[in-house]
């Protein structure tokens, strides 16, 4: 087996998405989308994918690797596509999953003409069952669902050039073992496989043994410390959901009131939006990126320099090289692909003994890539919490009375003695300096925080080890508690009689919500109910979603637990 590391020589100029070997289509789909260079998963994997090669890649959310597998499987799709079979198939362990990959799918092979089908448990499966009918070239479904489909002889694999296993960790935390075995038993021996997983635990190895042919593997390797590289600045994350991470950025920006700041996004798209929102919100943000020409990013660093700027916001590609003295924050937007871009990144910040913060804002299901980075750099990186419209007052006030004590210190006030002398006639004195103060704080800060609103606080997934428990002596009834902290268990009506697995309830609550695997902690499943340990901040999603669901068949009664301790 060959190996190669992510971890690229820092020095050296990363190859261009044109240099991958990738046809024009989609290289016009990756520039309309923004995309300035390969993240290291996608170089490493991209060649060897394109020449047919099977390949085992350690990667986790947010590092790039649906392109990585989606690009050259677009590719290699027959342009004269004869029959209506799918020509490849993605295995992932959740609906939200199949829907993302789906879209990707989608983005990149919009000018090839591909088409492409998610299916997935609780979806209606009438529309599946024409949408395949009608020809389909990429097939991104969760295991049951495939499965289901090919006993009804509805998903035919007989042509399948290539399969990818995409989060097969998951996918086997989630209890699809035996499913993946049965779906890859109806493909064709001489398939192209792919196998992607964010942690090569012994299983994935044994399975990588038995299905895929001498891939090559991408793996992690170097988990030391990257000495000297990393500077000291204070780096911290905050979790929160996509939706509100302009919200987020913009009082983590008020709270920790940067120099000045530079943000970093993925892609040129999101430059240009987040500088925009940025913009509405009331900062003073410029775009920086790769398609800009040197004048205008000249003109942009001079904005920065002189003040008049206050936030950057820029593509890894447009800030290579960038050295901006006053810079005090550098902030990812979204987690970098790769530990060493976020030592890059970092290192715009704390030079020559000056104060640095890194901040991070992650998706929940990003978590883990901040682990990753956590371990290659090795420094920590503190999980706070978003500051709420208390904080942020709190914070105003205190930026208030720093002002008011400069002015103390310095200034020359006694041109404003006259007035408080008039006004101490009729009031006291405090009342007079409180006003004073209101006034103060008004016209330095600008735009009331009553219309401040509360950033949803998300939740750290509760450890694997707290979940696997639950699989332990499948379907037996084991003592209920003690429970996992700030989680709550779901009454299902359906049990053991029913014919309820575990991985049918995972299966049922990942594909109806949002919850992912490795949210859902201890499951028991007595004769007649079942009783799932979820996160109390989801578990009206949990009921929700299964309430409107059917597992193996039946409508059950689903509630909290009654007999319910915190
Ligand atoms: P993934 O790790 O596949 O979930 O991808 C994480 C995110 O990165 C997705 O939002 C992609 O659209 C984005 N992305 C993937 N590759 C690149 C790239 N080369 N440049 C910029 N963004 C990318």
């Amino acid at each position: 087996m060959s190996s190669t590391s992510v971890l690229p020589d820092p020095s050296a100029e990363p190859p261009a998405f044109t240099e991958l070997g990738l046809r024009p289509e989609l290289l016009a789909a990756l520039a309309g989308l923004g995309y300035e260079e390969p993240t290291p998963i996608q170089r490493e994997a991209i060649p060897p994918l394109l020449s047919g090669r099977d390949l085992l890649g350690q990667a986790a959310t947010g590092t790039g690797k649906t392109a990585a597998f989606a690009l050259p499987l677009l590719q290699r799709m027959p342009d004269d596509r004869a029959g209506d079979d799918p020509h490849a198939l993605v295995l992932v362990p959740t609906r939200e999953l199949a829907v993302q990959v789906s879209e990707a799918f989608h983005r990149y092979g919009k000018d090839l003409g591909a088409r492409v089908l998610p299916i997935y448990g609780g979806q209606p499966i009438g529309r599946q069952l024409r949408a395949l009918d009608a020809g389909i070239d990429v097939v991104v479904a969760t295991p049951g669902r495939a499965l289901d489909h090919i006993a009804r002889g509805t998903l035919r694999l007989g042509n399948l050039a290539t399969v990818v296993l995409d989060e097969a960790d998951e996918m086997l935390d989630m209890g699809f073992a035996e499913d993946i075995e049965a779906i890859l038993e109806h493909t064709p021996e001489q398939r192209q496989t792919v196998l992607f997983s964010a942690t090569m635990p012994a299983r994935i190895d044994g399975m990588a043994r038995a299905h895929l042919t001498d891939p090559v593997r991408i793996l992690i390797a170097r988990e030391q410390p990257v000495a000297g590289e990393a500077p000291r600045v204070r780096q911290s994350a905050y979790l929160v959901a996509r939706a509100h991470k302009p919200a987020a950025l913009g009082r983590v920006l008020d709270v920790e009131s940067p120099t000045a700041a530079i943000v970093f996004c993925r892609s040129r798209e999101e430059v240009d939006r987040l500088t925009e929102t940025m913009n509405g919100r009331g900062y003073r943000a410029e775009a920086l990126h790769g398609g800009m020409s040197q004048e205008q990013r000249d003109r942009v660093m001079g904005r920065l320099r002189a003040g008049t700027a206050d936030l950057l916001v820029a593509t890894d590609v447009a800030a290579r090289g960038l050295d901006v003295e006053q810079l005090s924050h550098v902030v990812n937007f979204d987690v970098p692909s790769a530990p060493e871009s976020y030592v890059h990144r970092i290192g715009r910040v704390g030079r020559a003994g000056r104060e640095g913060v890194a901040i991070t804002l992650a998706e929940p299901r990003e978590h883990r890539m901040l682990k990753t980075i956590e371990r290659v750099t090795g420094q920590r990186i503190t999980i706070d919490k978003i500051p709420t419209v208390a904080d942020l007052r709190t914070r105003r006030l205190e930026l208030t009375q720093a002002a008011l004590r400069e002015s103390l210190l310095e200034d020359d006030l006694d041109p404003f003695r006259v007035i408080v002398e008039t006004l101490s006639d009729e009031f006291d004195l405090m009342e007079v300096a409180l006003a004073a103060v209101k006034l103060a704080h008004e016209a330095t800060l600008p735009g009331s925080d009553e219309a401040e609103e509360e950033i949803p606080q998300v939740a750290v997934r509760p450890p694997r080890e707290g979940r696997s428990a639950g699989y332990e002596g499948r379907g037996e009834r084991r003592p209920a508690r003690p429970r996992t902290a700030g989680t709550t268990q779901v009454f299902i009506g359906v049990g053991r009689r029913a014919g309820v697995r575990p991985q049918d309830l995972v299966g049922a609550i990942t594909g109806e919500t949002g919850v992912r695997g490795r949210d859902i902690g201890s499951i028991e499943i007595a004769d007649r109910f079942s009783l799932v340990e979820v996160p109390v901040t989801v578990a009206d999603e949990v009921i929700a979603g299964l309430r409107g669901s059917t597992i193996k068949g039946r409508k059950a009664t689903v509630r909290r637990d009654r007999d319910e301790r915190r």
